[in-house]
């Protein structure tokens, strides 16, 4: 299985943009065809070739280079307490349907000899979020990278979600929340776990 994506995506990245806007295209103008939409009308004209780019653009984590270099620095003040970016948002798209579902998510780590510049910690979330997706393996996939590249004490990633494939069709259930969590290592200790849910319930100042 792992063979066959790294294939794939070795094919996609022989192809430049211009070539894989014109051949996804083709693919959404037969399903357009198929669905009986009128691609005369001049609001759908061009329809095959903004979602050809709009999807390279949300799928931008399957490209090739499109891993984020990560920078650590020593961790010379030997901080050794919790280091929290909660709230961040992120909008990624559901591998079962295709339609997008978005929130935010919240990622703790406590430092070990290693500590990571803050902004890239939104950087790994973005890289996950940017393909086909399901919530629970975007957040095994944040902690897992965190968890191997900056050997931390421990990593926690929450995530809250609304699927737009829950509320638009289906059971149809607008407003409902989908709750991930993922720990590792000095997380499983329950008093770490409650620092960090301590953290993420603070209202927001600003
Ligand atoms: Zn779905």
């Amino acid at each position: 299985m792992r063979t066959q994506l790294a294939e794939k995506t070795n094919q996609l990245a022989n192809l430049s943009d211009d070539d894989l806007v014109k051949r996804l295209g083709s693919h959404v103008e037969a399903i357009l065809d198929l669905l009986g939409v009128d691609r005369r009308d001049p609001n759908v004209h061009e329809t095959p070739r903004r979602v050809a780019a709009m999807f390279l653009e949300m799928f931008h984590g399957l490209r090739e280079g499109a891993e984020p270099q990560i920078t650590t620095f020593p961790n010379d003040e030997a901080y050794s307490a919790m280091v929290m970016e909660r709230d961040i948002p992120f909008y990624s798209m559901c591998a079962h349907h295709l339609v997008p579902f978005y929130g935010h998510a919240h990622i703790g780590y406590i430092p070990g000899k290693r500590i990571v510049g803050l902004s890239k910690i939104p950087r790994i979330l973005e890289f996950y979020a940017k393909r086909p997706q399901i919530q629970e393996r975007l957040t095994e996939q944040v902690a897992d990278y965190l968890w191997s590249k900056l050997e931390p004490l421990g990593v926690m990633v929450v995530i809250e979600a609304r699927h737009l494939c829950v509320e638009m069709r289906g059971v149809k259930k607008p407003g409902a929340l989908t709750v991930t969590s993922a720990i590792r290592g000095a997380f499983e200790n329950a008093k770490v776990r409650e620092e960090f849910l301590g953290f993420l319930s603070r209202a927001q100042k600003w």
